[in-house]
């Protein structure tokens, strides 16, 4: 089943497109069926949830092999500053970082671990005010004084579109969304020189998404099944 979701998205979705798979909610067991079936970046968005599947999957075992040795763990919840480090150590991309707060504390962490942290820009696109993530102007401020932030690399932007049927309303999300990105890529060419990823599109939309511009979707449903919360 999850293989045959996924190869019906991997023959629908451009090559250039990076598929995230998003497992959240879904036991280890359904992550390797689907590492079996070619895919290799996965995305969770509980902390403790990811540190144990990552210990499980990505860490040798009591018999010293690593079931799936090269996962590439992409977190994409709210995070909390205080569970850094269950996350840092071991996501290749910190897709949500949706406060000022966060993006300090996150390059705070990496500046005592040594490492830079590659992070994506939440941003506020659907009408709704239960979306997270930040306006374009706060964006701008921040990625004005991008040279603050030494261990951070700033990889682009994610977002989420309104939660509606109404495809239009979905297209002008990602749209705007996605020449907010192209503009941020002229004006700052060399602040940003890492800044090529734009993660929109889920189980419902990315179709939709892929056609504004995606350079990575996020698809949980459409491959794992429904999520038992
Ligand atoms: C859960 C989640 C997804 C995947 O949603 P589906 O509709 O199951 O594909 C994508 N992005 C984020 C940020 C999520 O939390």
């Amino acid at each position: 089943m999850i293989k045959e979701n996924l190869s019906n998205i991997y023959k629908e979705l451009p090559s250039d497109v990076k598929l995230v798979a998003v497992s959240k909610f879904h036991p280890a067991s359904a992550i390797v069926e689907a590492y079996q079936a070619g895919q290799r970046i996965f995305g969770e968005n509980r902390p403790q949830e990811m540190e144990k599947k990552v210990k499980e999957l990505s860490m040798p075992g009591p018999d010293g092999t690593v079931a799936c040795p090269d996962i590439e763990w992409h977190f994409i919840g709210h995070l909390q500053t205080n569970k850094l480090k269950m996350v840092l150590p071991y996501a290749s991309l910190v897709q949500s970082v949706d406060s000022l707060h966060l993006l300090q504390e996150i390059n705070k962490w990496g500046k005592d671990n040594g490492k830079v942290i590659d992070v994506l820009i939440e941003m506020h696109i659907a009408g709704e005010d239960t979306k997270q993530g930040f306006f374009e102007e706060e964006a701008l401020e921040i990625f004005f004084c991008a040279d603050k932030y030494k261990n951070v690399r700033f990889r682009g932007l994610m977002g989420m579109a309104s939660h509606v049927d109404d495809e239009e309303l979905i297209c002008a999300d990602f749209t705007r969304i996605g020449e907010f990105f192209d503009y941020v890529r002229d004006v700052f060419p060399e602040e940003l020189p890492a800044f090529d990823q734009l993660s929109i599109g889920m189980s419902g939309d990315w179709p939709i998404a892929v056609r504004a511009g995606s350079t990575m979707v996020r698809i949980g449903t459409a491959i794992f099944g429904e999520r038992e919360y």
